[in-house]
């Protein structure tokens, strides 16, 4: 990586080995990456492939051919001549261990131990795309997170400040606003199973990879907002965010990786052009 940050636009392909991408991908990865082209900035790949149960070698393969096949190039890396990157956030655990310890010191985090079984029991709102329910503050009281010399073991959470307000002004859907402890709860930072959580990695790879601009999708505009409140409690700087809008089967289900006959890799088989992909679920 870079050791000074560069004056001008670096934005990133972030996709998570967990599944097959689909045309969903296509389209935000594409957008992505002619932002960065209308930007002459850098592109980077980083493999989100944090989660050992989830992520699949042969997913991540398959991530990278199809995003050849769609004829996108990222530009650092051995690849591009660089010496940097791709990336995997597999391999970054000391960068957000680092993190970890800032938020355990400076008292933004706290050890909760409620089980699955406890967190089952919340509601959902209906119709609500995150897949985090909010917490319900039982253990957030806790002031015991210096006691912790390693993460391992227990969930860590954001105390998030409630009822405080958290707006940005995204770059394709304009002006949003949430609010803390009611759209969303105190939310994880790393999981007893000893895996940072994908919030704090996110922000720990954006800002050390100086990531200038975020594209990605709009079922992420509320993770922006908590990461919001990490970057705050971090002092990082804050990249500009454009979430591109959702694409939908035809039914107007958004689509998600289950839905493998929209797999990039099965409309590729089916006989369609990269160009034909990309144009087909544009809304
Ligand atoms: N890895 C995430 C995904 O595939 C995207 C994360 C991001 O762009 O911040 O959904």
């Amino acid at each position: 990586m870079p050791d000074s940050p560069p004056s001008s636009y670096r934005g990133r392909l972030a996709p998570s080995p967990t599944g097959l991408l689909h045309a969903g991908h296509a389209r935000t990865f594409s957008i992505a990456a002619q932002r960065a082209r209308n930007h002459h900035g850098t592109l980077i790949l980083r493999n989100e492939d944090l989660d050992p149960q989830r992520s699949l070698p042969e997913f991540a393969e398959a991530m990278i051919e199809d995003l050849r096949w769609l004829g996108l190039r990222w530009t650092e890396g051995p690849d591009c001549g660089g010496p940097y990157g791709p990336y995997a956030q597999s391999e970054r655990r000391t960068h957000y261990l680092a993190a970890w310890r800032h938020l355990r010191d400076q008292g933004f985090i706290y050890p909760c131990t409620c089980s699955r079984k406890d967190l089952a029991q919340v509601p959902t709102a209906p119709n609500d795309s995150d897949d985090e329910p909010i917490y319900p503050g039982h253990c957030r009281c806790r002031t015991d997170a210096s006691q912790f010399p390693e993460p391992a073991g227990v969930n860590w959470r954001f105390r998030v400040p409630d009822a405080s307000e958290i707006t940005f002004t995204d770059l394709n859907l304009g002006s949003q606003r949430y609010i803390a402890g009611r759209d969303f709860g105190d939310f994880l930072i790393w999981r007893r199973d000893d895996v940072p959580a994908y919030q704090l990695a996110v922000v720990v790879d954006d800002q050390s990879m100086h990531i200038t601009e975020v594209v990605r999708g709009a079922d992420l505009l509320k993770s922006t907002a908590r990461q919001l409140l990490l970057i705050r409690a971090l002092a990082y700087a804050t990249p500009d965010y454009f979430h591109c809008d959702l694409v939908r089967d035809p039914s107007g289900i958004r689509l998600a990786k289950r839905h493998d006959a929209l797999s990039i890799r099965h409309l590729r088989r089916s006989g369609l052009q990269p160009e034909e992909v990309l144009a087909r679920f544009a809304t």
